[in-house]
């Protein structure tokens, strides 16, 4: 029996979700109702293979992420760890394995845009704001999901949208920006931007990819914070290249994974995994 089944047999809400999109599965489409997660799992991964032509990008991985965590993936160029997040997200299809977000939704069967509905918010490398627009008005525009974008700009905004928009201003350290085009702002401010926008959705669980390239050291710094403070209200998988930035945000007790040929490598604190003779090799060995 695999782990989700034995969470699901002990949390006694054991029932089965068959077909796609059917029964229990549409009431968790509703706006906040989200996963449940509430036996302390957000997100397994088991037995994932991906294969490109005959090659395996995704090795039987098999991962899980608690509710609040904030979890580090680390690897070597190619150790498959977007097209992990491929997979999550419904951008790729593995070709066996199992996906499940919290206890009752079946990622498998759901398309891209449910996914992202569902709960899990996804940041790119590259952040894509709208630059002509201000700050505000970008986080607006992403508290409009799918409406339209000229009806919303128009619409009056309650006084919890605009309180929701002002917390995160101060989440994500932009609120004397908020008057400012979003094309004026450094590379690092973008990045913080677009994590606002994700904020904007209230996703329980947040990939976010190499976050950190091409920042200056303070806006390293000042990313790690964001991140960290990130963890408890939502699950948080950060893929990074850099060994450094996984040291900081991670700290001493944070779990790090590393992924090596599309399986995990290893796992546990920094200190650990660092220390592990295995992950030195492949490390050594870029
Ligand atoms: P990482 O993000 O850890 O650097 P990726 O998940 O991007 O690794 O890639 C894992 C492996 O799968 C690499 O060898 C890459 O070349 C290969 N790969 C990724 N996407 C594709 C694709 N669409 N077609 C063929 N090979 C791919
Ligand atoms: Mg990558």
């Amino acid at each position: 029996m695999n782990m989700r089944s034995v969470m699901r047999k002990l949390s006694g809400r054991s029932r089965s979700v068959s077909g796609p999109r059917s029964g229990p599965l549409l009431a968790t489409h509703a706006p906040d109702a989200g996963p449940d997660a509430s036996r302390g799992v957000m997100l397994y991964l088991e037995d994932i293979t991906v294969s490109f032509d005959g090659f395996r990008a995704l090795n039987a991985l098999t991962l899980y992420v608690e509710t609040g965590e904030l979890r580090c993936i680390i690897g070597p160029n190619g150790a498959g760890k977007t097209t992990m997040m491929d997979v999550i997200t419904g951008k790729t299809r593995p070709d066996t394995g199992s996906a499940w977000f919290g206890q009752t939704i079946d990622l498998l069967s759901l398309h891209e845009p449910e996914i992202a509905q569902a709960g899990i918010g996804r940041k790119f490398q590259k952040p894509t704001v709208f630059e002509q627009h201000t700050v505000f008005e970008n986080l607006e525009l992403a508290m409009a999901g799918d409406k339209s974008v000229w009806k919303w700009l128009t619409a009056k905004l309650t006084p919890q949208q605009l309180e929701r928009i002002d917390e995160v201003l101060t989440t994500i350290g932009l609120t004397e920006q908020r008057r400012a085009r979003a094309g004026a702002l450094s590379h690092g401010q973008k990045q913080w931007l677009e994590i606002g926008m994700l904020l904007m959705q209230n996703p329980q669980l947040l990939l976010v990819d190499e976050p950190v390239a091409g920042m200056t050291p303070q806006e390293v710094e000042r990313t790690a914070a964001l991140l960290t403070s990130l963890a408890g209200k939502h699950s948080v998988v950060v893929v990074e290249h850099d060994m450094a930035f996984v040291r900081t945000l991670a700290g001493s007790h944070g779990r790090v994974t590393v992924l090596h040929e599309g399986s995990v490598l290893a796992e546990g604190s920094i200190d650990e995994v660092q220390a592990n003779p295995k992950v030195i090799e492949v490390y050594l060995g870029e």
